[in-house]
C-alpha cells in the first residue's frame, strides 16, 4: 500500500507520517518511511541543488524534482511495494503539479506527464492533504527558510488551490483535513482511512 502525505511547509506533514507509520508497524506491516525531495542518497544530493543551487529556473526545478522522484520510485518506493511492505511518503507527484505546474505556471498536464514518465505511473492509493493557510504554515516553520519557502504569497495561495483542486477532483484517492486541527484528531482521521485501505 503506498500512501502520501501532501499540502505546504508547516503543515504537519512528517509529524502525521511518523504517527501513522508507527501505527501500521503496530499492526504488524513492514512500514518504509520516506520523502520528497531527498529520499535517498542521489535524491539528497538533487535536494540540496533544487533548494540552493544558483539560477535554478522553473523547467531546471521540474526537471530535478522528476529525477529525485524517478530514482526514488526505482531504488526504495517500488521494491518495498513489492515485498509487501507500506511505503508512506512525505510529499509525492502531487506536490510536483501543485508547486511547479501551478506555483510556477508551468502547467498542470505537463508536469503531471513528466512525473508520470518517470515512475512508470505510479500512483499512491491514498493521499492525505494536509490543508492549511501558506500564513499559518510558514509562522509554524522554524530554522532557516530555504529558496521556496521565502517564495511569495501569491506563489503559496496558487499552491494550496491546486492541492485543493486535484483532491476535490479525485476524491477516492484524497482525504482532505483541516491542519490547525489537534494532531490527535488529524492522526485518527487518517488511521480510520487506512484501516479501510489494510482490511481491502
Ligand atoms: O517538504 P519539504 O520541506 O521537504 O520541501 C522542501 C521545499 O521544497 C519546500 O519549501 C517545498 O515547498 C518545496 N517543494 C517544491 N516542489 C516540490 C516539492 C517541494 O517547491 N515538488
Amino acid at each position: 500500500v503506498f500512501v502520501s502525505f501532501e499540502g505546504g511547509d508547516g503543515a504537519g506533514k512528517s509529524t502525521q507520517s511518523r504517527l501513522l507509520g508507527e501505527w501500521v508497524q503496530a499492526r504488524g506491516r513492514e512500514v518504509v518511511l520516506t520523502r520528497e525531495p531527498g529520499g535517498t542518497a542521489l535524491g539528497h544530493l538533487l535536494r540540496d541543488a533544487v533548494l540552493h543551487g544558483d539560477h535554478v529556473d522553473a523547467r531546471t526545478e521540474a526537471l530535478l524534482y522528476a529525477a529525485d522522484r524517478a530514482h526514488h520510485v526505482h531504488s526504495l518506493v517500488r521494491p518495498a511495494l513489492e515485498r509487501g511492505a507500506v511505503v508512506i511518503t512525505d510529499r509525492y507527484l502531487d506536490s510536483s503539479v501543485a508547486y511547479q505546474g501551478s506555483g510556477r505556471d508551468l502547467g498542470a498536464q505537463e508536469v503531471e506527464d513528466l512525473s508520470l514518465w518517470a515512475t512508470h505511473g505510479l500512483m499512491p492509493a491514498l493521499t492525505v492533504l494536509l490543508d492549511l493557510d501558506p500564513v499559518l504554515g510558514r509562522a509554524r516553520l522554524t530554522g532557516d527558510p530555504d529558496r521556496l519557502e521565502r517564495a511569495g504569497d501569491d506563489f503559496h495561495r496558487r499552491t494550496r488551490q491546486a492541492f485543493l483542486d486535484r483532491a476535490a477532483a479525485e476524491p477516492a484517492r484524497w482525504l482532505v483535513l483541516d491542519a490547525t486541527r489537534p494532531v490527535d484528531e488529524i492522526a485518527a482521521q487518517v488511521r480510520d482511512r487506512m484501516a479501510a485501505l489494510l482490511e481491502r
